[in-house]
């Protein structure tokens, strides 16, 4: 039997480079699955459906809510945002490590059901820097951006309940930290108990 993959948590204020660092991160640790979200937010340009997320109507998502299909789900920035609990609960039961790219709402209910997830809080290098990388991004009206930036306080506010936080500020050394804390974690004794039971039991064994 394998053991249950971990579920990772990443969270920061819109503009903080999360989807960024994390693309980056999956591109170097393939056995880590990404969660797509269901979303009542409108796509932005390029963004595909069943890819960046499932994008849904309001009165679909909240059908979706009534029948328990989300793990969790929150509002934010005036849309839901919610994450399907079949799809994670298969991939940790086949070994695999999940991620979800969430809210603190989002963070706060996980950690009721999931005790065991890690959770990772990416900070800006300041608060002009984050304006400059949200309108820089291009993807949002000017009346979306200034609803984000206002939100960022109430994101950052909650920082202190994740487990790791780090600071994007220079990009390589931010996703050398984020792939340090998914490494770190992997290499954790009660995971590699089990993990090398064969090779433990071996090395116990009394000499023949
Ligand atoms: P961006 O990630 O800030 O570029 O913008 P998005 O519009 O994609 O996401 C808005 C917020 O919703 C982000 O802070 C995400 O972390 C959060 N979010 C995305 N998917 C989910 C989800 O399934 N559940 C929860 N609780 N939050 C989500
Ligand atoms: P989030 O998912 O947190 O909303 P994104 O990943 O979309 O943020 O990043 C916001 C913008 O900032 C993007 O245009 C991205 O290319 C840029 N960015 C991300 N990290 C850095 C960094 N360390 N230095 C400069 N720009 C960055
Ligand atoms: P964006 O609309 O820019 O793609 O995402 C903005 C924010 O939505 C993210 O930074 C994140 O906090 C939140 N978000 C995205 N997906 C989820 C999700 O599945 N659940 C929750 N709770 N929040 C999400």
């Amino acid at each position: 039997m394998s053991v249950e993959g971990t579920l990772f948590m990443v969270a920061a204020p819109s503009g903080a480079g999360k989807s960024t660092l994390v693309n980056a991160l999956l591109e170097r640790e393939p056995a880590i699955s990404l969660s797509i979200s269901h979303t009542t937010r409108p796509p932005r340009p390029g963004e595909l459906y069943g890819r960046h997320y499932y994008f849904v109507e309001r009165s679909e998502f909240e059908r979706e809510v009534a029948e328990g299909i989300f793990l969790e789900h929150a509002e934010v920035h005036g849309n839901l945002y919610g994450t399907s609990r079949t799809m994670v609960q298969e991939l940790l039961a086949q070994g695999r490590d999940v991620l979800l790219e969430i809210d603190w709402q989002g963070a706060e209910q996980i950690r009721r059901s999931k005790p065991d997830c890690v959770s990772v809080f990416i900070l800006p290098p300041s608060r002009a820097e984050l304006e400059r990388r949200l309108r820089g991004r291009g993807s949002d009206s000017a009346e979306v951006i200034e609803r984000r930036l206002r939100n960022s306080r109430g994101e950052i506010a909650h920082a202190h309940e994740f487990d790791y936080i780090l600071v994007n500020d220079s990009f390589e050394n931010a996703l050398a930290d984020l792939q340090a804390i998914v490494r770190a974690v992997r290499l954790r004794g009660a995971l590699q108990w089990q993990r090398h039971e064969g090779l433990i039991a071996d090395l116990l064994a009394a000499e023949a």
